[in-house]
């Protein structure tokens, strides 16, 4: 079992200190996260592994996963694409199934916690169902909501605006809310199937077993497919890239279970990427972490060419594997992404194709790029920083009246 101190060697002594000392004020507090996947996505990622450490420092800390019908989540797709900006269309018999799947799985739920981080739009009505049930109610925003779509934000808002907070990635989605609002970004764990160093060997065994031969220069974007990660926008760059440097495209994706848009998406994919043999599309199961790892670490370049993103755990994970990233300018990735420095961000399918090509050309810079990027993630995005920042908000929900808290 990963322990505590096995994140020193990478962050220092003084980092992994410093958690036990703010968790000593936290001992025995209990401690529930809410969403609605076990499974794929980012918030799946960091759950699996924030939970186990937030409890081999003492807290309680439980992890609940909501169920739903297709319906239940074509809702709240439509609310993931909403808060991202899409024009959708929510009638009142959608929302009421909304509420109803969430009345069901408050019946299934018994603890009682300190505090409870509801995770995103599918699980937030608990809290009308619930509220007894925890001292504190904190709504945890991963998506880009810097300019959502006004009905679907007006119909979370009379949601949201019953917690005691919320948090959001970043400044530019925050919103207009009656309680504080804290910001914490994303992190990936080091120690994790996904990010631990690989040799050649294993890297080399995973491409055998996919069928992808290392004859040129490799392009990757791992991601759901879904319409806001752009992998045709990635496809129309890769033409444009291909036309004069010789190099391949893996366009490497799986299914989140509370994601019903993605073999629309992917029948899309496959339609752009007809008749080119240097794209291969790779549907990967949900668990495929080995697999992930091995080809960010066997790409030359990686891109997340997502046009909204709340995040992009993608972009770490690939900056902390020492690749240069293109990634669309857009959310969290331009939180992530140092322009010129560890990548490039871009803003259209040309603007991309004229940055791998750059990069291609000049291999030296990219190795410089990488390491730059690795640095970059180890002082900022690692999941010590982001159990640090849990465990702040933990005691500040734990003084909600004290205007000066000695840390
Ligand atoms: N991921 C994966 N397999 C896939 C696609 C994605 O393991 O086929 C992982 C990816 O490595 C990352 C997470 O799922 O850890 C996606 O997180 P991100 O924040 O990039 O996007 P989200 O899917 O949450 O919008």
């Amino acid at each position: 079992m990963i322990t505590l101190n096995d994140y020193a060697p990478i962050v220092g002594d003084e980092v992994v200190g410093q958690l036990c000392r703010l968790a000593e004020r936290l001992q025995g507090r209990r401690f529930v996260h809410i969403n609605s996947t076990a499974v794929g996505g980012g918030v799946a990622e960091i759950l699996s592994r924030a939970v186990p450490l937030l409890n081999q420092l003492g807290l309680e800390t439980t992890w609940e996963v909501i169920m739903g019908d297709p319906a239940f989540f074509e809702v709240t797709k439509a609310f993931h694409n909403g808060l991202q900006g899409f024009k959708v269309h929510l009638t009142h018999a959608m929302l009421e199934h909304y509420r109803q799947v969430n009345r069901e799985n408050a019946r299934r739920f018994n603890w009682e916690a300190d505090v409870v981080l509801v995770h995103d739009p599918q699980p937030a009505t608990l809290i009308e169902e619930m509220r007894p049930q925890s001292r504190r109610w904190v709504w945890r925003c991963h998506v880009d909501a810097s300019r959502p779509h006004l009905p679907v934000w007006r119909f979370l808002r009379g949601i949201v605006k019953h917690y005691d907070a919320s948090v959001f990635s970043m400044s530019q989605f925050a919103q207009n809310l009656p309680h504080p609002q804290y910001l914490i970004r994303p992190s990936i764990d080091p120690l994790s199937e996904k990010n631990r160093s690989l040799t050649e060997e294993e890297i080399k065994a995973v491409l055998q077993r996919l069928g992808i031969e290392r004859d040129k220069p490799i392009i990757l974007q791992v991601s759901r497919f879904d319409s806001f990660k752009d992998p045709v926008g990635v496809i129309q760059a890769f033409r444009l890239v291909r036309r004069h440097t010789p190099c391949k495209l893996l366009l490497a994706g799986g299914e989140a279970t509370d994601d019903p848009e993605g073999p629309q998406i992917l029948a899309q994919v496959h339609e752009a990427a007809q008749g080119e043999p240097d794209i291969q599309v790779l549907l990967l199961p949900s668990d495929a972490h080995h697999e992930v790892n091995a080809l960010q670490r066997a790409a030359d370049i990686i891109v997340q060419k997502s046009t909204r993103e709340g995040f992009g755990l993608t972009v770490t994970e690939a900056m902390w594997k020492g690749r240069p990233v293109i990634g669309g300018a857009v959310g969290g990735i331009v939180l992530q992404l140092r322009d010129y420095h560890t990548g490039f961000a871009v803003h259209s399918p040309e603007g991309c194709a004229f940055r791998i090509r750059y990069l291609l050309h000049r291999p030296e810079m990219a190795r410089r790029m990488g390491l730059t990027a690795r640095e970059y993630v180890r002082t900022q995005f690692l999941i010590t920083r982001h159990i640090r920042d849990y465990l702040t908000l933990m005691i500040l929900q734990d003084n909600p009246n004290s205007r000066l808290i000695q840390l």
